[in-house]
C-alpha cells in the first residue's frame, strides 16, 4: 500500500530580522491511509511547524512531502490554497480559531460548504449527519458561548470535515479541556478516524495520547527522535470484544523505537545520555545481535596531536596508510585500555593490540 503522506528530510526555517530560527531539521515521517497517530514533543520542538506545513498553511525551507500522491512543494500557491481548503480538516488548540462566535453550530458546519458552492440540500443533510455524529443535534441552535468547551471542539471536529478531507489535523485539540473531556475527544477522533477513514494526527504534549492511538512519534529539536507503537497481543485480541478492545488499556504492549534516518543517523535519549555522561562521541560495538553504546568518555587528551604522536612512538613509530585509520585504531584500543581498567575480568570482546595494527596496515 502505498503511504497516504511521507516527509523526507524536511526543513523549516523561519528568519526573524537577522536570526534564523530552524523549526524542523531533517524531519522524516511516513503515515499510511487511514492511520491514526499522535505526535509528541516539548514547547517549541516543531509540532505546530510541522502540521502548519502538512495543513498546507505553510511550506516547508527543503525536504520533500507527498500527501495523497501529490508533491506539496512543487505545488503553486492556488493549488496549495485548494488543498487546504478542501483536502484538509483542522482542528485548533483555540476554540475561537475553530468557529464563528456569531454563527450557530449548524451556521457554523455549513459555512465551509456555503463558501465551496456546495448545493443547499446537500450541505444541510451533511451537516446534519455530523452534528449527530459528534452528539450535538440537539445543540445545533447554540453559539459558542452556549456551548462548553469540550462541545466547542466537537462542533470544531464537524467543521473540520464539513468538505470531506482526506486529512484530519489536531494541533493540541484537548489543550483547554479537563482530563475527562480530553478523552472523550479523542475517543471522538478515534470514531472519526474509524467511520470515515480519515487519516489523522493529532499533536499533543500529553504523553497519555498513545492510549488513544496505534502511533505515536516523538519530535526533539525539530526532527523525530522515536516512535511508540501499540499493539495488543495476538492471543489476548482474539478473546476480546470491540468494547473490551476499546477498554482494556492493560492488554496492550508499547513498543519503543529509535527513528533512524536514511543517512543512518539517530538520536540518543537526553535522559540517557545525562546518566551514561555521553557527549561527543561514543563507542560502538556488535553485541547480541545488536549494537552496545559506550560513552567514550577520557579521549579528548590523548586524541591531541602531541599525544598522538607519542603514542605513535611507543609504538614503534610504524607509519601509516592514512591517518585516519590511525586515529581510528588509536581510539579503539583506548576504548579497550578504559574497559579493561574498569572490569578486570575482561568482558566483552577484548580488543588487542593486533587489532589495532590491523587497522593500520
Ligand atoms: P511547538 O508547536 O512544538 O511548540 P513550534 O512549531 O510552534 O513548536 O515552534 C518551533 C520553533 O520555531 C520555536 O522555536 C518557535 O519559536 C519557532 N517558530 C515557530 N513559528 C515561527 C514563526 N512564524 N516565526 C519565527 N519563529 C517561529
Ligand atoms: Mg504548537
Amino acid at each position: 500500500m502505498e503511504p497516504f503522506l511521507i516527509c523526507e528530510n524536511l526543513v523549516k526555517i523561519f528568519k526573524v530580522a537577522n536570526l534564523e530560527v530552524v523549526a524542523l531539521q531533517g524531519l522524516n515521517l511516513t503515515v499510511q491511509p487511514g492511520e491514526l497517530m499522535g505526535i509528541v514533543g516539548a514547547s517549541g520542538s516543531g509540532k505546530s511547524t510541522l502540521l502548519n506545513i502538512l495543513g498546507g498553511l505553510d511550506r516547508p525551507s527543503a525536504g520533500r512531502l507527498t500527501v495523497n500522491g501529490r508533491d506539496l512543494l512543487k505545488v503553486s500557491d492556488s493549488v496549495l490554497d485548494e488543498y487546504r481548503r478542501t483536502e484538509v480538516g483542522f482542528v485548533w488548540q483555540q476554540t475561537a480559531r475553530n468557529l464563528m462566535p456569531y454563527l450557530t453550530a449548524q451556521e457554523n458546519v455549513e459555512l465551509p460548504m456555503t463558501i465551496e458552492g456546495v448545493a443547499p440540500r446537500k450541505k444541510r443533510a451533511w451537516a446534519r449527519e455530523l452534528l449527530q455524529t459528534v452528539g450535538l443535534w440537539e445543540h445545533r441552535q447554540h453559539h459558542l458561548a452556549q456551548l462548553s468547551g469540550g462541545q466547542q471542539q466537537r462542533v470544531a471536529i464537524a467543521v473540520a470535515l464539513a468538505n470531506r478531507p482526506k486529512l484530519l489535523l489536531g494541533d493540541e485539540p484537548t489543550g483547554e479541556v479537563d482530563n475527562t473531556t480530553a478523552q472523550d475527544l479523542l475517543g471522538l477522533f478515534r470514531m472519526m478516524n474509524e467511520q470515515y477513514g480519515l487519516t489523522t494526527i493529532i499533536v499533543t504534549h500529553d504523553p497519555q495520547i498513545a492510549r488513544n492511538v496505534d502511533r505515536v512519534a516523538t519530535i526533539r529539536d525539530g526532527s523525530n527522535s522515536s516512535e511508540v507503537v501499540r499493539r495488543v497481543t495476538d492471543d489476548v485480541e482474539a478473546t476480546l470484544t470491540q468494547d473490551a478492545r476499546e477498554t482494556t488499556a492493560a492488554t496492550h504492549v508499547y513498543d519503543e523505537y529509535v527513528m533512524v534516518d536514511a543517512a543512518g543517523r539517530l538520536q540518543l535519549p537526553p535522559n540517557l545520555r545525562a546518566e551514561l555522561g555521553i557527549s561527543e562521541r561514543v563507542t560502538l560495538e556488535l553485541a547480541d545481535g545488536g549494537i552496545l553504546i559506550r560513552p567514550a568518555a577520557g579521549l579528548q587528551p590523548i586524541v591531541s596531536p602531541e599525544a598522538a604522536r607519542a603514542a605513535s612512538d611507543s609504538d614503534g613509530g610504524q607509519p601509516s596508510s592514512s591517518g585516519r585509520a590511525k586515529l581510528g585504531g588509536w581510539l579503539r584500543r583506548l576504548g579497550h585500555d578504559r574497559r579493561e581498567s574498569r572490569s578486570p575480568g575482561g568482558v566483552g570482546r577484548a580488543q588487542t593490540k593486533e587489532d589495532h595494527e590491523e587497522v593500520n596496515e
